[in-house]
């Protein structure tokens, strides 16, 4: 008894301490570089925000000043303002009507960033004091900050805005990355060729944070032999603040500089180094802001080392290694997302010797002990797994789909072994897509008009969506074939550019779309090229497939895009399959592949495509997010029965490829997938498609894409999955950090936001 009052006495203390000392001393201005009348001056404060992403209205304050620049800058609304000429910047200034949307539109945004009234301030009045700390290896949130590679990346993003408009007290911690991802570029013969991007600060919606004497903030981890030292970038998306550190400081050595330059570098002491400074440092960047969360959630294993630090600063305060991870497990929350045993990230031992020798004694732990943390025999050897120390510093875990959390607890059964496999404490928590940054403008418009101006509301409320049925065949077909239009013109003219270029031989002009046509049947097949997305399922029988989309009284057009990582040579070697059949004049220039992939061309493509085609092997698709995006915008998914399409698919809200089942073998399995797919798309797609009414509309297809958006748009949505989150993982994380402490200190500790 006497231990634990102790223990609780140190929690409390620990709870208490006053973090924030140097919170009254730190600054975040945004940059004073552009020069704007002084009744449109608040544009900057709208560029340095990234509300504007799913506000329309916002968007056209940029757009209309000067559309085709907007355009030319990639919708940078930073660069935008920094280029535009001042004369088309007075133009506005005197238009009555864009007056009135400005004035409206920043009401609207002053309204949003007041936060009065959010869903957590009526949920839960009296968590107000708490904070979530929330961190990821990449954050999507929009092309212009292209600090993401994939999914992961953009259920981060999408995270952080449906908390924005959710009003939960959350705060992300990732890296701005200088290099970003890479950009791809496909070579005349199918070969993916990398290039970089230099991200140019200057004109990113990033601030960087200062002292009062205008000096950067900066954090320090121990790397072997030295410290490495990282400034604090501050994004803002809506309500919620993302911190990305930086290691390009003159005080770090050339090679430390780089240590933030790009995103999943195959040099493991990189990736590990970053690991070291996302957990660590980021604990510490938060300390030093003043932030002092209640729940720590980690998007994946690549953050796990925090749990170290957390630990590190319990021990330090007199706790045993046993005490402190006790107290640090209550309130850290892991997400998973890797249902195979290769694609968890991990390290050899003798990295984790080279790189925590110094820190094991520290945490009073001997080496073994402290290997223990992560340790996994594998195939290839033994190693530090991070998904292992994330789980064993973790009470709250989930997966993100259903049968992504059978896998799970299957896959991870062997850390309870005492425990059966469905008592494996692994929950689901089904991954959603945020609505408002994936829904077409025209398609807002048309549920404005049919499900009421404050739809986006009360989206994932099932109820509200029988309203679609007000909407006419017509209307809906209208806008469905505006959106091909829009990612029609849109292929055509990156084509054009390539060809301008002058870099590409003329077929490529042809592979990248340049005869694509808005009458045909268009499936969209986008995602990376990793070896079990089986992007060249759909080839496996090329006569049947050239037969199919060259009929010529029911034309299909299939368009690809996608990138593989620089070292996945199977991956590599996928899209030049691919390609080789997009150059093959028997395809007739139906077949595309729109080179570097990104949030932009995901928009145009789940907007625009009739049919969105995923053929993972099951069960390797965790969730995928890419169709729920799809499927709110009216485009039919066409998937296999894997992740969260399993969840979805009704019978009648899209088509499914293959049985859900588990196979022996991957050539049985391929070879069934493939069968079924032609057979699906020959017998009922593209019938479905091409057959129409008097009126010259496919009502059968049009009830099909009805029924998409009525039964996929509210459930696969952020908004019903961070209610989840808040509901059934942060909230139990509050509780129990909460329950060590003597009852009248429970409230009122946390700090106050900045
Ligand atoms: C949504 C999205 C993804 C994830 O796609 P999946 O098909 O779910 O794997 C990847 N990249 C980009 C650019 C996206 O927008």
């Amino acid at each position: 008894m006497a231990i634990i009052n102790h223990w609780r006495s140190l929690v409390t203390q620990f709870l208490e301490r006053d973090w924030n000392h140097t919170m009254e001393s730190f600054k975040r201005e945004i940059p004073n570089q552009f020069s704007l009348p002084r009744r449109i001056k608040r544009l900057a404060e709208l560029a340095y925000n990234l509300w504007w992403v799913w506000n329309p209205s916002a968007q056209q304050l940029f757009r209309l000043i000067d559309p085709q620049l907007w355009d030319r800058v990639n919708h940078n609304p930073v660069a935008f303002l920094k280029t535009v000429e001042r004369a088309r910047l007075n133009a506005v200034t005197n238009d009555r009507e864009y007056l009135d949307l400005y004035d409206c539109t920043l009401d609207s945004f002053d309204a949003y960033m007041a936060g009065k009234d959010t869903w957590f301030q009526k949920q839960y009045p009296q968590l107000k004091n708490e904070q979530i700390a929330y961190f990821s290896f990449e954050f999507g949130l929009h092309e212009t900050l292209p600090v993401y590679a994939g999914g992961l990346g953009i259920l981060s993003g999408d995270h952080l805005k449906e908390a924005s408009d959710l009003g939960l007290p959350l705060v992300g911690v990732g890296f701005i990355y200088n290099q970003g991802y890479f950009t791809q570029h496909i070579t005349e013969d199918g070969w993916q060729e990398t290039g970089t991007h230099h991200l140019n600060f200057a004109m990113a919606p990033i601030v960087p944070l200062t002292d009062q004497e205008g000096r950067s903030l900066v954090v320090s981890v121990d790397l072997p032999g030295r410290k490495v030292h990282a400034r604090i970038w501050e994004v803002q998306a809506g309500r919620v603040s993302l911190f990305l550190l930086d290691t390009n400081l003159e005080e770090n050595s050339p090679n430390d500089r780089q240590l933030t330059d790009r995103l999943y570098s195959n040099d493991l002491e990189v990736r590990i180094s970053q690991e070291i400074l996302l957990g660590m440092g980021g604990v510490r960047a938060l300390r030093l802001l003043g932030y002092q969360p209640t729940v720590w959630h980690m998007n994946e294993g690549h953050s796990a080392f925090l749990a170290l630090e957390r630990t590190l600063e319990l021990v330090r305060e007199g706790m045993s290694f046993d005490e402190a991870a006790g107290v640090v497990r209550k309130n850290n929350v892991f997400t998973t997302h890797t249902p195979v045993p290769a694609g968890n990230d991990q390290f050899p031992l003798w990295l984790i010797d080279k790189y925590f020798t110094q820190l094991w004694p520290e945490l009073g732990l001997s080496r073994d002990q402290f290997i223990q943390l992560g340790h996994q025999i594998q195939p290839w050897g033994e190693s530090f797994v991070m998904p292992v120390l994330a789980l064993r510093l973790s009470e709250h875990r989930n997966a993100v789909s259903e049968l992504h959390g059978t896998v799970s607890r299957d896959m991870w059964k062997w850390l309870w072994p005492d425990r059966r496999v469905d008592d494996v404490p692994i929950q689901t928590v089904t991954n959603g897509v945020h609505t408002g940054t994936w829904i077409a403008r025209r398609m807002r418009v048309l549920f404005d008009q049919y499900l009421g101006p404050d739809w986006m509301e009360r989206l994932d409320d099932p109820a509200l969506w029988a309203g679609l049925d007000e909407i006419p065949d017509l209307a809906l077909w209208e806008t469905r074939m505006h959106l091909k239009r829009k990612l029609i013109a849109f292929a055509n003219e990156r084509a054009r550019q390539q060809w301008m270029s002058g870099r590409v031989h003329p077929v490529q002009v042809v592979a990248g779309g340049s005869l694509l046509e808005p009458y045909s049947l268009t499936i969209g097949f986008a995602r990376r090229f990793a070896t079990y997305k089986r992007a060249t399922l759909i080839l496996r029988d090329t006569e049947r497939l050239l037969r199919l989309i060259n009929d010529p009284e029911r034309p299909v057009q299939i368009v690809f895009a996608g990138k593989a990582h620089p070292a996945d040579e199977p991956g590599k070697l996928l899209i030049q399959e691919v390609y080789r059949m997009v150059k093959d004049s028997r395809s007739g220039g139906r077949l595309v592949f729109i080179e570097d992939y990104d949030m932009n061309i995901a928009r145009y493509l789940v907007q625009g495509v009739d049919v969105w085609l995923n053929t993972p092997r099951r069960p390797n698709e965790a969730s995928g997010t890419s169709g729920m995006k799809a499927a709110l915008n009216g485009v039919l998914n066409f998937s296999v029965l894997d992740g969260w399409w399993r969840e979805g698919y009704n019978g009648r809200n899209g088509w499914s490829i293959g049985e859900d089942r588990d196979y022996s073998g991957a050539g049985e399995q391929d070879d069934a997938d493939a069968r079924s797919l032609y057979d699906t798309l020959e017998n009922e797609i593209i019938p479905i498609y091409y057959n129409r009414g008097a009126d010259k509309l496919p009502h059968e297809w049009i009830a099909r894409v009805r029924n998409a958006i009525r039964t996929l748009t509210p459930y696969f949505s952020t908004r019903r999955m961070l209610k989840e989150y808040m509901n059934d993982m942060y909230l139990p994380a509050m509780e129990a950090i909460r329950e060590d402490q003597p009852a009248e200190t429970r409230s009122g500790t946390a700090v106050k936001r900045k």
